[in-house]
């Protein structure tokens, strides 16, 4: 999803201080790997990050708009390949990306040493964890939610040890399916949120996730930060999420009206825009932090913690991540075994007014 945001993140860049253009216009590609990392490891928040001029959408723009695009980009991809496996993932999205053409023989050589990567840290995952073993399907409830009546969630109501798996960002074409079947394996199913320009792209992967029994709601049509936009562009992107993901979803598995504010991003007047499309709202409390923490591993016992210090709740994933997706089945099998259930939110309907929310384009 990062590289599906360059257009999005580099409206970002156009409002940042002139002193932060300034110390970017000089940098060379050669330095912009170091600085994007720089840039990840002091960011308190995913949006620090994203819309701090160093996020990997940032940099596409930068490759692109250059004087001399190709040879800069040369000079990037040489640069990449010079970071060691665990940096170098960071760049995970930028280098399976389609909508940036690395320098070819480059961006393959880079692909191929992540592929080995994170092969690497499926084998470090099962070395510490064991292995996967068959799967004890999780006993999965779902809770209804009166989206019409804009209701707005942090623990989802939802009491000790029973958690609702979230994931934002999505879908996405290669790890999409990854997911799936793992949470049909062991028996859970999840809520998503859907970026508008993700459904339009991948619709079959909305189908698919609507048809396992999933719950898919929308995270805005391009990922904004909405607290960057006017009322109106915010309006706009909460709309054409949900319009997207409706129009994605098949006949008889609607996608639900429930929204997701991208990183969490709110104000009271935005809340209020939400609620009056008729939308719920889904926070969490309780983070993976997946986009900041690189490993596997490390991811697993972030989340185990989470788990056990909140004893259930909203848990937020972003479905765009591979340790994201290479944690999950040992999340699962932590879950079943620590007498866990799964919770998914359904669209009750109902509520203030029977009818869908009132969708236009405009
Ligand atoms: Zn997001």
């Amino acid at each position: 999803m990062l590289m599906l945001r360059a257009a999005a993140t580099f409206v970002g860049l156009l409002s940042l201080p002139l002193s932060s253009v300034a110390v970017a216009a000089h940098l060379q590609p050669e330095q912009w790997p170091k600085t994007v990392l720089r840039a990840r490891d002091h960011a308190r928040t995913l949006a620090d990050w994203e819309h701090g001029g160093w996020s990997l959408g940032a940099v596409a723009e930068r490759l692109v708009r250059s004087p001399n695009p190709q040879s800069e980009t040369r000079r990037f991809c040489a640069s990449l390949e010079r970071l060691e496996d665990e940096n170098l993932a960071v760049f995970d999205s930028m280098i399976r990306g389609e909508s940036l053409r690395l320098d070819s023989p480059c961006q393959s050589r880079l692909r191929s040493r992540l592929e080995r990567h994170w092969e690497r840290e499926a084998e470090e995952l099962e070395r510490r964890e064991g292995p996967i073993g068959a799967p004890i399907a999780l006993r999965s409830i779902q809770v209804p939610v009166a989206a019409p009546d804009g209701p707005v969630l942090f623990r989802g109501g939802l009491g000790s040890r029973q958690v609702a798996l979230t994931f934002d960002d999505g879908p996405d074409g290669e790890r999409t399916g990854r997911l799936l079947l793992a949470l049909e394996e062991w028996g859970a199913r999840a809520t998503f949120f859907a970026t508008g320009q993700g459904a339009q792209r991948f619709p079959g992967w909305i189908q698919k996730t609507l048809r396992a029994g999933h719950t898919v709601g929308s995270h805005t049509l391009t990922h904004a930060l909405l607290t960057k936009l006017n009322a109106e562009e915010a309006r706009r992107e909460i709309r054409g999420g949900l319009l997207s993901v409706l129009e994605a979803a098949p006949p008889g598995f609607p996608a639900a009206a429930f929204f997701r504010f991208p990183y969490g991003s709110r104000t009271g007047r935005l809340q209020e825009l939400v609620r009056t499309e008729g939308m719920a709202t889904f926070f969490w409390n309780m983070d993976s932090l997946d986009w900041k923490i690189r490993t596997a591993p490390e991811l697993l016992a972030r989340v185990k913690q989470e788990l056990e210090w909140r004893d259930g709740g909203i848990l937020i994933f972003h479905e765009t991540l591979e340790q994201s997706v290479l944690a999950l089945p040992y999340v699962l099998k932590w879950l079943s075994q620590n007498g866990w259930e799964t919770a998914v939110f359904v669209n009750s309907g109902g509520g203030r007014s029977a009818e869908p929310p009132r969708l236009s384009r405009h």
